[in-house]
């Protein structure tokens, strides 16, 4: 275990729910779970209509993801459908789109991975249409680190079978990625993880763009990224969990 992966469990351990204190969240069911993950990143900007999947692997192998007809604001957690590995549905009342081809590559080509978001995004989204990777300007931009491929290679929507491949294969061992002229495509072991990642691509690019519009400002150095990317590892201790409550407060009805 390396040192910062260490620091990691001593911070959870050092935070471990205390007795007597109210639950962080109610009891969820992996379709609420799901439903919770789409209002939730809606509303950090990755929100373009109706585009846009989230699949989240089970540990039976079965794949959950939200609906083709139904935007990322609406939905509750019976329109979540249940795909198999190759993903046909298997449970749920709507459609995917055929785009969902690039998350069953992904789950397929990394065991790693259970958790695949891609979305024509509002920050990152303007980051990846100038074909650039902007720096990483302050503490909550760094969350998980600097490294922030760009996939240049456009070729058409994510419909193409052979074009999502080549994506898939282009994120390599890859976190997160910007997809140019596109989106933007983050992937992680859990919800919690993947959110953190999706929050944190976004802040830094909304922060990047703004700092560069008034002239630009001073990067954090590399090796300071780096340190606060100990939180990638974790999903940051209890920032899923408020991002969801305050989801709930909106609208109690995303777990039905
Ligand atoms: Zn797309």
């Amino acid at each position: 275990m390396d040192k910062f992966a260490e620091l990691n469990r001593a911070m959870i351990e050092q935070y471990a729910p205390r007795p007597g204190r109210r639950p962080l969240l109610p009891d969820l069911s992996d379709k609420a779970r799901v439903a919770l993950m789409c209002r939730m990143l809606f509303r950090e900007g990755w929100n373009e209509h109706i585009a846009g999947h989230i699949t989240y692997r089970l540990p039976n192998g079965t794949i959950l993801t939200n609906p083709w007809e139904l935007a990322w604001d609406e939905l509750t957690a019976s329109d979540i459908l249940t795909l198999d590995s190759e993903g046909t549905i298997i449970d749920g009342e709507w459609n995917t789109t055929p785009a969902i081809g690039l998350h069953i590559q992904l789950h397929a080509l990394r065991p790693d991975v259970n958790v695949v978001i891609h979305n024509h995004t509002r920050w990152s989204g303007i980051w990846a249409n100038m074909h650039r990777v902007p720096a990483v300007y302050d503490q909550t931009g760094a969350h998980c680190g600097v490294d922030l491929p760009l996939y240049n290679e456009y070729e058409g929507t994510f419909e193409n079978k052979t074009t999502s491949l080549s994506a898939a294969q282009a994120l390599g061992t890859a976190k997160w990625a910007l997809l140019a002229n596109h989106g933007a495509l983050v992937v992680g072991k859990d919800l919690r993880q993947a959110h953190l990642r999706v929050v944190t691509l976004e802040w830094r690019c909304k922060r990047a763009y703004e700092v560069e519009l008034l002239g630009g400002g001073v990067p954090l150095p590399d090796e300071e990224v780096e340190k606060v990317g100990i939180t990638d590892a974790n999903g940051f201790p209890f920032c899923w969990e408020a991002m969801a409550r305050r989801e709930l407060r909106a609208d109690p009805t995303i777990v039905d």
